[in-house]
């Protein structure tokens, strides 16, 4: 039997599991965590990852590794790549670790991006302000995620008090897109150099969190599709690339702007699990053991609103006809990812009112659009 090694064990490899289980598939993951939640599905080894011994214990009882965590140390995927094959490729996590080198990668390959500049001192955060002007976004360049480590920039008196509060160097300046709309591309790549992309998302982010998402997004003409499907084809080409991919993207003035990347399963993708032939989770296991891509086409218009910080009661949430829930099994905390509800309905109509009862259930401001 397969035993597909994972590094992280939170929701997502949780997701990667249950979409495993039926192609007969074993999986054990490591994470530092020892509540982390895909525990409960599969062997979880509790170590650091910095721990030698204990990652060459893990790849002993593996055949292959993948990760479903983006801050896994380089030097541990390499490590493991030294004893069993590791997909993606570990320098998709390098790059994906640094906004600095994300965004260098997307200009080298002249995929759009906002203007950017590092900044070290706050000196440099003058003069990189000069340039790009204002209003601009500070954020550290390694460990942001959910809109940690980032501050919007209006005036010049925001400067002193962002500097001080983001925490030490190094940083990016990047100029504020004043975008009409988020959309994300998820995308995966086999070991046979099969690709599949499924629709366009669209997503609403609160405080620098995912709230919902729209699939395919509403309104996205073959253009704008295309765009974004060559944005992930050559990305997934320059890093020849394993596995599943996304980019999330703004819509401004008719065109696409990458602003960064998951070298993973995604969050904007977890409407595929009910929305799409094939989920983003069994496609991602599909790449990495080198199977054909499954079909990656929409059933109908789905919408996955996340729950975040708390969750609402189960059975009023089931009460909702053709609601889909997923709870991740951690304890609840503000901001924190706990779950999601999927809906898929045949058009906007029937969508829009099964939101709207969900939107009765979570208060979560961006549902009541
Ligand atoms: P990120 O961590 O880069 O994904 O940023 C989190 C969210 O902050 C994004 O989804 C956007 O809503 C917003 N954001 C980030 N960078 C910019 C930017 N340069 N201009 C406007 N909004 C941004």
């Amino acid at each position: 039997m397969t035993v597909v090694g994972v590094l992280g064990a939170g929701q997502l490899g949780r997701m990667l599991a249950l979409a495993g289980y039926p192609l007969g598939l074993r999986f054990a993951f490591l994470d530092e965590n020892a509540e982390a939640p895909a525990g409960h599905l599969g062997d979880l080894t509790v170590a650091s990852w910095n721990d030698h011994a204990a990652l060459d214990a893990f790849a002993n009882t593996v055949d292959l590794v993948t990760y479903e965590f983006e801050n896994v140390p380089v030097a541990a995927a390499e490590r493991l790549a030294m004893r069993v094959p590791v997909f993606p490729p570990p320098r998709a996590l390098d790059v994906a670790q640094d906004r600095l080198k994300e965004k260098t990668l997307f200009r080298d390959l002249e995929i759009g991006t906002t203007t950017f500049a590092t900044v070290d001192t706050r000196e440099d955060l003058d003069r990189a302000v000069a340039v790009i002007g204002l209003p601009a976004v500070l954020k550290t360049r390694m460990q942001g995620y959910d809109g940690k480590g980032q501050r919007v920039l209006r005036r010049s008196d925001d400067l002193d008090p962002a500097f001080a509060a983001i925490g030490g160097p190094p940083l990016l300046l990047e100029a504020f897109v004043p975008f009409e709309r988020e959309l994300s591309i998820i995308a995966a790549r086999s070991r046979t150099g099969e690709t599949a992309y499924w629709p366009l998302v669209e997503n609403v982010h609160r405080d620098g969190i995912l709230r919902l998402s729209i699939a395919p997004a509403f309104d996205a003409d073959g253009a704008v599709v295309d765009a974004a499907v060559a944005i992930a084809a050559k990305t997934l080409e320059a890093l020849d690339y394993v596995g599943v991919l996304a980019i999330e993207l703004f819509q401004h003035e008719g065109r696409l702007l990458a602003n960064e990347m998951a070298p993973r399963v995604h969050n904007s993708g977890h409407w595929t699990i009910e929305g799409a032939k094939t989920s983003q989770f069994e496609n991602h296991l599909r790449a990495v053991l080198g199977f054909p891509l499954g079909a990656t086409e929409a059933i109908g218009l789905s919408a996955m609103v996340n729950l975040i910080g708390e969750t609402p009661d189960s059975a009023a949430l089931l009460g909702i006809d053709g609601a889909h829930l997923h709870l991740y099994g951690k304890p609840a905390r503000p901001g924190r990812k706990l779950g999601h509800v999927t809906l898929v309905e045949p058009g906007r109509e029937a969508l829009g009112s099964a939101i709207a009862q969900v939107a009765t259930l979570v208060a979560e401001p961006t549902l009541r659009r």
